[in-house]
């Protein structure tokens, strides 16, 4: 897999799940391309549900603005209906009525440039709806308004459990702001692109060029032989998690407490493939690359 960290270009900050007026936000359209441009955001997706908000009528001064939609369809082992978010579609997309969620995948997936699954761990999503399904390159490892609301944002380890099945998914860091308590600017997306242009976006998302975050920054992982060295914004912690059972490390086994970190250097287990990296910092937010393929 790509290594975003190594790949030309620079880092832009964007959320890709959104709501406005258009759907439950509180949010008018402008009002939040306005909200996330002057936060110094670089891109948005709003994503109304089963709704496409066109952003082209919207004034949106160098702010990069993604088509999407959040999707209902299928249901999952526990009987709950699935969240989908879909980018880069041209037209709204109307799934046919279906509890089978690979059908709605199949259906979504020709008609936009990427989807990825809404916060599996709020949805109550079982790792095994997501497992053997295609037609998306990724779940939300974290979701704000998820957080902010039930403390369910994390879906780390539905992450986790797919990855040591080797579904290698991307992680994204959104907000799915909808303003009914404050749920903004919490999660976050930073893609490496070489242009602020929604063509360089979708490539380098598709690619994997990018990170999840709440708050750290990353700036370098460098991934040798047996060991990954890690620069970040000061953390009180750096995690390698790898997910084979009690596979992958942390700096909390040198000092429980230690930290502020900017850059550690970690051992990489023989048999831990992929990995993927949390920074935590003293507030507990975290960030979060994409896995790695060590072998
Ligand atoms: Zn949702
Ligand atoms: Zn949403």
């Amino acid at each position: 897999m790509t290594n975003p960290f190594k790949a030309e270009g620079e880092f832009i900050k964007g959320n890709l799940h959104t709501h406005t007026t258009n759907s439950d936000g509180e949010f008018s359209p402008q009002q939040a391309v306005d909200h996330y441009r002057e936060a110094g955001y670089g891109f948005l997706a709003l994503t109304d549900h089963n709704y496409l908000t066109e952003p082209e009528a919207l004034s949106t001064d160098g702010l990069v603005m993604l088509p999407g939609e959040e999707l209902h369809q299928g249901k999952g082992e526990l009987g709950q209906v699935h969240h989908l978010v879909a980018i880069g579609m041209t037209e709204h997309i109307e799934i046919p009525p279906t509890d089978d969620l690979q059908e709605a995948l199949d259906y979504i997936a020709p008609r936009c440039r990427f989807a990825f699954i809404a916060h599996p761990y709020w949805t109550s999503m079982t790792y095994m709806d997501i497992l053997g399904r295609t037609g998306f390159i990724g779940i939300e490892v974290f979701n704000f308004t998820c957080e902010a609301g039930i403390g369910r944002g994390d879906s780390g380890s539905h992450w986790d459990q797919l990855l040591a099945r080797d579904r290698i998914l991307y992680g994204f860091g959104v907000d799915d702001a909808h303003c009914h308590y404050p749920d903004s600017l919490g999660g976050w997306t930073m893609v490496k692109v070489s242009e602020r242009t929604p063509e360089a976006l979708y490539e380098a998302i598709l690619a994997g060029n990018f990170y999840a975050s709440s708050g750290p920054t990353i700036e370098d992982v460098t991934i040798e032989a047996n060991n990954v060295t890690v620069r970040c914004s000061p953390c009180q912690a750096v995690h390698v998690i790898a997910p084979g059972a009690g596979q992958g490390t942390t700096t909390r086994r040198l000092a429980r407490d230690g930290g502020p970190y900017t850059q550690v250097t970690l051992p990489v287990g023989e048999a831990w493939d992929p990995i993927r990296i949390e920074c935590v910092d003293e507030r507990g937010r975290k960030a979060w690359t994409n896995p790695f393929r060590t072998r």
